[in-house]
């Protein structure tokens, strides 16, 4: 037996029947890990713990009641604190950054039994498409080792589908999680913000940031989402609500669905595979008879320039912690304090980083705030708005993931082209929304990725509609 391309739900059964053991499942992944390493996937690993931790679970005999992922190997996108193991947020900046405590994200899975086996590569401070900003270089798509595996998640994306784990976390802000799930033929889901803690999560833009996971389908994706979601106190913005049972419900009878269909806007793009491939996907719709609905969006093309206001804005204001002294990398030979600053940032921080916080900085200037930060806080409201009015009528919303296939790493140079990756994935982020991307359709060998937007704190609903579009 593979072990490696088990499923989670296939591994918490093994486990639980006694077919293999924790520590084999580990020291197998240790093994697929070792012979791939040119990916680069990770950033750090924790075998040795992992080993420590898959005999403890051995021993206990699968006390399953109470650790439903007892013995279960995965893997953390670096951007969450991980105590005494190294979280550099894919930045020389935390090169040396070892944490004094876990993430809410991290402690939940832990306390479920899971295993980290190591800290997955990622664009610096998330803050990428492809890969190409993190500080340890790209991570290369496991289906394709010319292709980038997305970003800013594209260690976690990659990590699964190179069956270096069955799942992993991942944070999204503007796409980070659904985007390499479609580059890499995986699940990724967004949940509703506020539906997964935040604290122990590396800020990048604070209201729009979002923990969610990557798996191989959709049942293991609600299994993982499960142990991760839930109020903390710690997180201001964490809502008090109960987490419903989204393994179960993703597969129940009790939902109804309308999905909300944006064709002329997809059309409106004037790009034939995109078209082709969301008519297909209309198509099989209406063979599995789920009723949909034409919806209007007529603020998502603003989605693109409000997030790269918004998002920069929060981020420089984030970021200004990194100076050298609280936190982060410190610059040697400096003159005096403002040379310290100077230099730390100037050394710690990579192009794509400094350019956001410049220009997230400009726009909170006085003088400019009102022009840019304000005015792109009242077309959020906008956009916000738009689907609001959709929820009235659908129960989601179908729309593209990327409007294409995983690139060649170096191959998008224009700042601008990579930013327009994320056109179908930041409206979600805007609107707190929850949203997965599901593999749909190919393009050149390359999976391409559907993605389906929900009401608030709709996950199970996104769940059972994803899961009954993928069914033969
Ligand atoms: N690609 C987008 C960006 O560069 C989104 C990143 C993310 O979701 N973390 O900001």
């Amino acid at each position: 037996m593979d072990l490696e391309t088990l499923t989670l739900q296939e591994q918490i059964s093994g486990l639980r029947d006694k077919k293999f053991s924790s520590v084999e499942l580990v020291e197998n992944y240790i093994s697929v890990i070792g012979n791939n390493e040119d990916l680069n996937v990770f950033v750090s690993n924790d075998f040795e713990r992992a080993i420590a931790k898959a005999k403890k679970s051995d021993s206990s005999n699968n006390i399953q009641q109470d650790m439903p992922l007892n013995g279960i190997p995965m893997v953390h996108k670096d951007i969450f604190c991980t105590e005494g193991v190294k979280t550099s947020c894919g930045s020389k900046m935390l090169d040396n950054f070892y944490p004094p405590y876990s993430a809410t994200v991290v402690e939940r899975l832990e306390q479920a039994g899971s295993i980290c086996l190591g800290k997955a590569n990622m664009d610096e401070f998330a803050m990428g498409s492809s890969n190409e900003t993190s500080f340890y270089g790209a991570v290369k798509n496991p289906l394709n080792k010319q292709k980038s595996p997305g970003g800013s998640s594209g260690g976690s994306a990659a990590a699964v589908a190179a069956n270096f784990s069955s799942f992993s976390t991942g944070t999204d802000t503007g796409g980070s999680i659904r985007q390499p799930a479609s580059f890499c033929g995986l699940v990724g889901i967004k949940p509703t913000y506020g539906r997964v803690s935040r604290y122990g999560m590396i800020a990048f833009a604070s209201s729009l940031d979002q923990g969610g996971i990557l798996a191989k389908n959709i049942k293991d994706t609600a299994i993982a989402l499960q142990y991760i979601s839930g109020y903390d106190p710690k997180d201001a913005t964490s809502i008090k609500t109960k987490v419903p049972n989204f393994s179960e419900d993703c597969e129940s009878d009790k939902f109804e669905h309308v999905v909300g269909l944006a064709t002329n806007l997809i059309n409106s793009f004037g790009d034939e595979n995109l078209s082709k491939n969301y008519s297909k996907a209309i198509k099989r719709l209406a063979k599995l008879k789920i009723k949909t609905k034409e919806i209007e969006l007529p603020n998502l093309e603003l989605s693109l320039p409000v997030y790269y206001v918004i998002a920069p804005a929060e981020c420089s204001a984030n970021l200004s912690r990194y100076d050298g002294i609280r936190f982060g990398y410190r610059a040697e030979n400096v003159d005096n304090l403002e040379d310290l600053y100077f230099k730390s940032r100037g050394e710690g921080f990579g192009n794509e980083t400094k350019k956001r916080i410049l220009i997230g900085t400009y726009c909170l200037s006085s003088g400019f705030y009102d022009a840019y930060y304000k005015k792109a806080q009242k077309i959020r409201n906008l956009i916000s708005s738009d689907f609001v009015n959709a929820f009235k009528d659908v129960t989601s919303i179908m729309l593209p993931t990327t409007s294409g296939e995983a690139f060649d790493l170096g191959s998008i140079t224009d700042p601008i082209e990579m930013y327009k990756q994320d056109i179908f994935t930041i409206p979600a982020n805007l609107g707190g929304l929850p949203a997965i991307s599901i593999p749909f359709g190919e393009k050149d060998n390359m999976p391409l990725g559907i993605q389906f937007i929900g009401n608030i704190l709709e996950e199970s609903s996104l769940l059972n509609i994803s899961n009954k579009f993928q069914l033969d």
